[in-house]
């Protein structure tokens, strides 16, 4: 027998493994194939490194094995959707979720989750009732429409409205403001899904009303506004207000749909925010309005359709209405949230979103302060707090810029290991590297996060003595 074939018949096998004490217990609190799969996993690797490494491999010693098989069981044991710590910054992160529930929201999806629910039931009546109502009432009272559907997000929402209001007939719209919001969302393409024929007008930088009055003809079914909520087009501009386009809407009979992206509920112009809320769009005129239930409204996944009641009553039954219709636990986090609009005041307190973005930089900077003290005593890591510049991210108010504080780690560990090892915590640490620097953004964490943050710092200020 060669070295190799004596390192590799030195492994063990499954079933002598499955036998041994250190993972009894894993047997006990987890499920057999997780831990079986565990096994395959970290013997397979460490055949792969004998066969690697040839001649040079170590004997195996059965310690090292232990401990890398229980790492192993212990990370495949942990949820795949789990909670992290946004240390980027951006308010609005998409790849971590988007908006940050109020409290009321995750008491009312406990709720609603624990038992039965009056979902689609009338108890006053004791008879069958919509899971419509349950939303619909509050955003007719909060932003003064007659009739309102929420759906699973906008992109379904922008898809139920052109099916229901203009299949088989022309959308007339900008070409300034022919979105992608993302991946595979564009206008166009959701168009042409709801069967509806786009009609671009304009150019991309300048669009007149008489570009709209001019494509209008006897296929016209109806007229779009789309938020450009990602992009600014600045310099030799021009696009149509909402007033204007409504007026037009009027004066031919067309209706006037608007997309407005992401839901600004709150006047958050005192902050710099210059986006018009949802009540304007109705305000102005348009005779449906659309936008996200989780960028600045700071509520759950959901598209919001708010406007006249003959348009949403089609919309409602429509086929599609079934395919995109919100589940009871979105039902129960949007609720919640769009209540805590009935007294503005609380909105900008409780829902977190708003919060974040309304903090002042002195506020966001006493958390810095605060994560610096808890870290005093580490020997590899020394923490600063600086000044950086924020977005609000998720496609909103792309120009507006917050002032903020995030904290620096100055180390002889590289930044880039400090980052991983951020992220390999329990609750993993999503920091951002640049120019050889980690920074952990101070308006996107919690109070609650800062001695979370703490302890991880210093674990991994522990384990650089070791490298
Ligand atoms: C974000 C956005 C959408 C898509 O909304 P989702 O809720 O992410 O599906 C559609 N239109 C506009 C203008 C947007 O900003």
């Amino acid at each position: 027998m060669n070295t190799i074939q004596q390192r590799l018949s030195q492994l063990p096998k499954v079933d002598e493994v499955l036998g041994d004490s250190r993972i009894a217990e894993y047997l006990e609190t987890t499920s057999r194939t997780l831990v079986v799969d565990a096994i395959r996993e970290v013997i397979s690797k460490y055949r792969q490194q004998i066969l690697q490494e040839g001649e040079s491999a170590s004997s195996f010693d059965v310690d090292n094995f232990f401990y890398h098989l229980i790492h192993e069981i212990e990370e495949r044991k942990k949820p795949s959707l789990r909670r992290v710590i946004n240390g980027t910054g951006t308010v609005l992160h998409t790849n971590l979720g988007r908006a940050r529930l109020c409290a009321s929201a995750f008491d009312a999806l406990q709720e609603a989750s624990a038992g039965y629910s009056n979902l689609e039931y009338d108890v006053r009546k004791g008879e069958r009732g919509s899971r419509h109502d349950h939303v619909e009432r509050l955003i007719c009272q909060l932003m003064g429409a007659e009739a309102a559907v929420a759906v699973n997000n906008n992109a379904a929402a922008t898809m139920l409205c052109l099916s229901a209001m203009a299949c088989g007939r022309e959308v007339i719209v900008s070409r300034g403001e022919l979105v992608e919001i993302g991946g595979s969302f564009r206008i166009p393409d959701i168009m042409k899904s709801s069967g509806a024929i786009l009609r671009e007008v304009g150019t991309t930088n300048k669009t007149r009303l008489s570009d709209y009055t001019n494509a209008i003809n006897e296929e016209t079914g109806v007229l779009m506004k789309v938020h450009t909520s990602n992009y600014q087009i600045v310099g030799f501009t021009s696009d149509v207000e909402l007033k204007e386009l409504a007026k037009l809407g009027k004066e031919t009979g067309l209706p006037v749909v608007y997309d407005m992206g992401n839901g600004l509920m709150a006047d958050l112009s005192q902050w710099g925010i210059d986006e018009p809320t949802a009540m304007s769009g109705l305000r102005d005129g348009a005779d449906v309005i659309l936008f996200s239930g989780d960028k600045l409204l700071g509520g759950p996944q959901a598209g919001i359709i708010a406007g006249k009641k003959e348009y949403i009553e089609k919309m409602k039954k429509h086929p599609l209405a079934r395919v995109v219709r919100m589940d009871k636990l979105t039902i129960a986090a949007l609720e919640a949230t769009l209540r805590e609009y009935l007294d503005s005041a609380k909105a900008l307190r409780n829902i977190p979103v708003l919060r974040m973005i309304t903090e002042s930089a002195k506020k966001v900077k006493e958390r810095g302060i605060r994560l610096l003290e808890e870290t005093r005593d580490m020997d590899h890591m020394e923490l600063q707090v600086v000044p950086v510049q924020e977005q609000i991210g998720g496609g909103s108010a792309p120009s507006v810029v917050l002032d903020g504080f995030a904290v620096t780690i100055k180390s002889r560990i590289p930044a880039e290991r400090i980052e991983r090892q951020l992220r390999k915590q329990d609750i993993p640490i999503i920091a951002r590297v640049t120019k050889g620097c980690v920074y952990i953004d101070m308006r996107t964490v919690g109070d609650d996060e800062i001695q979370v943050i703490a302890e991880s710092l210093r674990r991994i200020d522990r384990e650089g003595k070791n490298q």
